[in-house]
């Protein structure tokens, strides 16, 4: 096969996610100047950077000053190794998959270490290798979900702890079950059962704080935060206006367009019944693409500025709009309409579709072109928005 027959994915793609990688810069700076300079900030890009492309985000990232970078599994560790300066840290937050201890190793991934048995097999290996490893310790976040009881770190430390291990623990971690609900009682008491637990690590570095915990204050802070979802433009005060840039635009063609009369019936199930005559775009997206059933109950889309309804059921691969009395030649055959945008943020599609934004990133699916904003790109903009030379 001649490779000018390989196609770049994504050419005769009807809708268009935009990651802006100038916001994302900003956004990191912004996170970083509000911790200063005595605390690291880390980036989040497990699950793919969020779904946006962790090949391009990381470095993104590594430009805006990031040094410090938490993927959740092995594999994304390995794949991102490749694309990140050498010597880069790389924490795996979900620790060693069985028998996987050799290849983290090998590439310098640091592993975070979320149970004794996770210890064991880090300790092996460094004992096979003949050098201490650099790790991570997470201690359990009271979400019973990942990490180590302050039984466990009792235990390890008077069987002589990671001294005897040959493990270097770097990081001592946990993880804030309600840091988005600043009021919480979760957060003080977390914080409380940490610096209790870290006493036994007094050479390791410390952390606590998500997107969220960024904003609970400095005492949450420790050495290193990690935030992922700010990162990206989610809104880590959720009862608060957004301080960060948005980073993501998605947008998607209109397919077709139709008139239909009273009582036409849209989509699956005939959910949907016209009230009275009107017209219907229908886009090329749907839940295949990461947009919910569940906007077909009250959901929306936009067109400069006007709200269209999706009327009837979001089918896999399309969902129709309904245009109401946008004036009739308004848009035609390949008009744009705005799904997450100016009009629309992801915190707002989230809400419609009754779930978080987290959801909605990583489940945008790998159907859209995709372009990626970068410094090139983007120059100031002059009075009249126009771009300078
Ligand atoms: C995902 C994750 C983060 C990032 O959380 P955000 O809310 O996206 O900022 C931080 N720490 C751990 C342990 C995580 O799993």
């Amino acid at each position: 096969m001649a490779d000018a027959a390989v196609r770049e994915f994504g050419q005769h793609a009807s809708a268009t996610l935009t990651v802006d990688l100038v916001a994302l810069g900003s956004n990191y700076r912004r996170l970083a100047d509000t911790v200063g300079p005595d605390v690291v900030c880390a980036g989040v890009v497990k699950a793919d950077a969020y779904g946006l492309g962790a090949r391009r985000v990381a470095p993104a990232l590594h430009r805006a000053g990031c040094r410090a970078f938490f993927v959740a599994h092995l594999d994304e560790g390995l794949d991102l190794r490749q694309y990140l300066p050498p010597r880069t840290a790389i924490y795996v937050l979900n620790g060693l998959p069985v028998g996987g201890e050799g290849d983290c190793a090998a590439v310098g991934l640091v592993p975070v270490l979320n149970s004794r048995e996770q210890v064991d097999a880090w300790s092996a290996c460094a004992r096979k290798l003949g050098r201490a490893l650099g790790s991570v310790v997470q201690v359990d976040s009271g979400m019973s979900r990942l990490g180590m009881s302050a039984g466990d770190v009792a235990q390890w430390t008077a069987a002589g702890g990671a001294a005897a291990a040959g493990i270097d623990v770097q990081l001592v971690m946990s993880h804030l079950a309600c840091a988005d609900t600043p009021a919480h009682p979760a957060n003080a008491h977390r914080l409380a059962q940490f610096e209790a637990i870290v006493r036994h690590f007094p050479q390791a570095q410390r952390s606590l704080a998500n997107s969220s915990g960024i904003f609970l204050g400095p005492a949450f802070r420790q050495h290193l935060v990690r935030p992922g979802a700010a990162l990206y433009g989610i809104n880590p005060l959720p009862m608060r206006s957004n301080p960060m840039a948005a980073v993501v635009g998605l947008t998607a063609r209109v397919v077709q367009i139709r008139d239909v009369g009273i009582d036409a019936h849209v989509g699956y199930g005939w959910d949907f019944r016209a009230a009275q005559p009107t017209r219907l775009a229908t886009l090329a997206i749907g839940y295949a693409d990461g947009l919910h059933r569940a906007l077909g109950r009250g959901g929306a889309l936009y067109f400069r500025g006007r709200r269209l309804p999706v009327a009837g059921r979001v089918s896999m691969d399309s969902l129709t709009v309904d245009l109401g009395d946008l004036p009739p030649d308004a848009l035609t055959r390949g008009s744009e309409i705005e799904v997450i945008g100016h009009h629309q943020s992801i915190d707002d599609l989230a809400l419609a579709a009754g779930t978080i934004g987290y959801e909605i990133l990583t489940g945008l699916g790998q159907r859209y072109q995709r372009i990626y904003i970068d410094d090139k790109d983007k120059r100031p903009a002059g009075p009249s928005g126009d771009v300078l030379q």
